[in-house]
């Protein structure tokens, strides 16, 4: 079972701005790590922050002396900080800081700056110009002509990664992957490398800017001795300490190839390398650090470099080691027909690690999971690494608690100490049974087209899925294998599902919509379907107090038995690969939105002002050097605050 934090101290929340609310993670586990391991993850912790230079470099051209010009500004402010226009440029500044540049993070547009033009002229004229990130024989009249387009005119350069159709998306792109280059020119540059690229090609155009050069056209390497080469020669000091202290020979061997790789700038390494990645799955400590990620490139070639530093959380994935070990046993006491069974199930077990740093495009805002390498032939042939962050879900679960939200939505007080009790284990409890069970178990008929359902494949194959986990979570198994702690836990779950699925996941969809996505349909038509079905003995009913409706949850056992009978049914859906029940199914019960439940929804929802978006504060990683200068033990420093952050990490790790 997951180990539940005693420390009930821990701020979770560091600070609200904007669209942005920042948070703060633990690294629980590390001071149980040996001093070499520990040291490792020091070493690859400095090389996850030496190339966060490069991602504000290739978000924009402008971006690095933007940042270091408002960072100058907001050092040296001998003024007021509480008028409101001080106010807004710093909002600004921390938009900037969380955006890795002047483009919003998620939506690609450009921010917009709450303080005038003026404003920003006057500050920077009240500096001794040694303060300002003057470029060569540049005045600060100068830099102020050249910048301040950029950031105050919204129709320069408004957006970072262009997709309208019909447009020329690489000169309507403000990210700085091209240079003096149309879209036309770019494609047919890296159709013909594709050409020639055979059974194993390489990610081409993945490690350089392709620019213009005297007419012709030319790929600026990002490797050491080339384009961001101060920076990368930074990351690769460090992986050699790394090295050092590896802990196998396929790690090491691993590490190596990525120093060669960012040496060389040469994609067939990069592809070694990844391949050795994948085979090192024994060490309890992994990484990534390097140019990963396309979303930024409006022809989805150029990769952002980010970085993760994370270790294997063996209490978690014991859990999924667990389920899938058991996986027959389910298979067999499953509610659905004998002749749908699979005779011999295996079941998958994931990777729950703990992050200890983030970087790059991966910081502030991360993702809570990952699945490497992107490389199509890689991926076939020697397939991919898939894991979850588990220490990032229980902060934003934690941070979450004191947010109103269950306040708004929950019936009573009964559910909220249920929730507050149990959620967070089977929350992740329902998606290990999803992932590690649900989608392996069953079988389709001889002879029946996998893709019979056609369109309502997805939504029926994740309700299956879905329903497979609701139905054990009661189940005395899981209290014996040690899973659940008891057997009231399961109702956190079912009332939360129940409540997500007819009301609040509805906060997902925009006014007059209908429920599109197959993870949403599914759980409208679970939630819906069971509503229904239970109404003669009134399983769950939707209630209205003062005006509010609320989902209440009157018999848990009759909804265990209406979820079998549910994924008895749809597993015959899917085994007979009955396209027409599937059709009335997810019609009937996934789509449609009541109009004005929805409207009621959103209305609560908007009330409680909730961040949209979410984003880290990285733990510091301190280096104790006994008399010789050797490491003797790392420590981990949680106080450090966000504008703190990144302050010191422009004056320790500015690379470019
Ligand atoms: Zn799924």
């Amino acid at each position: 079972m997951k180990e539940k934090t005693t420390d009930e101290s821990f701020e979770y929340a560091v600070e609200r701005f904007a669209d942005l609310q920042l948070l703060r993670y633990r690294v629980p586990g590390f001071e149980d790590l040996s001093l070499r391991q520990k040291t490792l993850i020091y070493y690859l912790s400095q090389a996850a922050v030496e190339g966060r230079d490069i991602l504000y470099d290739q978000n924009g051209k402008y971006n690095l002396q933007i940042r270091r010009l408002l960072e100058a500004v907001y050092v040296n402010w001998r003024g007021d900080r509480a008028t409101e226009e001080f106010q807004a440029f710093e909002v600004y500044l921390k938009r900037v800081w969380f955006s890795n540049g002047i483009y919003h993070h998620y939506a690609c547009d450009k921010l917009a700056p709450g303080f005038s033009e003026a404003f920003l002229r006057a500050a920077v004229e009240s500096l001794d110009a040694g303060l300002l990130p003057l470029e060569q024989d540049e005045t600060a009249e100068d830099m102020c002509a050249k910048l301040f387009p950029v950031v105050f005119d919204p129709s320069v350069m408004p957006k970072r990664v262009n997709q309208a159709d019909g447009e020329d998306l690489v000169v309507t792109s403000a990210a700085n992957y091209y240079d003096g280059v149309t879209q036309k020119e770019a494609e047919a540059f890296y159709a013909e490398q594709k050409a020639h690229g055979g059974d194993e090609p390489v990610m081409y155009g993945m490690n350089s800017r392709l620019a213009k050069v005297d007419g012709l056209l030319k790929e600026e390497v990002w490797k050491a001795g080339g384009m961001y080469g101060s920076a990368i020669e930074k990351i690769v000091g460090w992986l050699e300490k790394a090295e050092g202290v590896a802990e196998n020979d396929i790690q090491r061997k691993t590490i190596r190839l990525l120093v060669e790789f960012y040496r060389t700038g040469d994609l067939k390494v990069f592809d070694e390398y990844s391949i050795e990645w994948l085979k090192d799955t024994e060490s309890k400590v992994d990484f990534v650090n390097g140019f990963i990620e396309s979303y930024g490139d409006p022809l989805g070639l150029k990769a952002s470099w980010e970085s993760i530093v994370n270790f294997k959380d063996e209490a978690a994935t014991l859990r999924t080691e667990t389920i899938s070990a058991h996986a027959q046993w389910f298979e067999d006491h499953s509610p659905i027909s004998p002749c749908f069974k699979k005779e011999k199930v295996k079941g998958v077990s994931a990777k729950v690690i703990v992050a200890a740093i983030l970087g790059g495009d991966l910081y502030p805002s991360t993702a809570i999971g990952i699945n490497l390498p992107n490389s199509n032939w890689i991926r076939s042939a020697h397939g991919s690494k898939s894991v979850t962050i588990g220490n990032l879900i229980d902060a934003y679960n934690k941070a979450a608690r004191g947010n109103g939200f269950r306040d708004e939505f929950v019936y009573s007080a009964v559910e909220k100490s249920l929730l507050d009790k149990y959620a967070d284990l089977t929350d992740s409890l329902h998606t290990d049974l999803h992932e590690c069970l649900g989608h392996g178990s069953g079988k389709l008929l001889p002879g029946v087209d996998p893709d019979a359902l056609k369109a309502y494949g997805s939504t029926i194959e994740e309700a299956r899925a879905d329903l497979f986990g609701l139905y054990y979570l009661p189940d005395s198994k899981l209290v014996e294998l040690g899973l659940t702690p008891d057997e009231e836990a399961y109702k956190a779950e079912y009332y939360s599902y129940m409540m997500n699925g007819l009301m609040t996941q509805l906060v997902r969809i925009e006014p007059g919509r209908n429920v599109e996505e197959a993870h949403m349909r599914n759980r409208q038509l679970i939630a819906r379907w069971t509503l229904e079905h239970g109404a003669d003995s009134k399983a769950v009913e939707m209630v209205k107090r003062d005006g509010k409706t609320y989902v209440k949850v009157n018999d848990y056992s009759r909804l265990r038995q209406l979820f079998g009978t549910l994924l008895s049914e749809i597993q015959r859906i899917k085994s007979e690969g009955d396209y027409e029940s599937a059709r009335l199914l997810v019609e009937k019960y996934g789509v449609k939105v009541d109009s004005k439940l929805h409207e009621e929804v959103l209305a609560r929802y908007r009330s409680l002002q909730l961040a949209p978006y979410k984003g880290f504060v990285n733990p510091v990683y301190v280096a104790v050097t006994d008399k010789e200068g050797n490491i003797a033990d790392v420590k981990v420093d949680y106080t450090e605050g966000y504008a703190e952050q990144m302050l010191r990490y422009s004056r320790e790790y500015s690379n470019l």
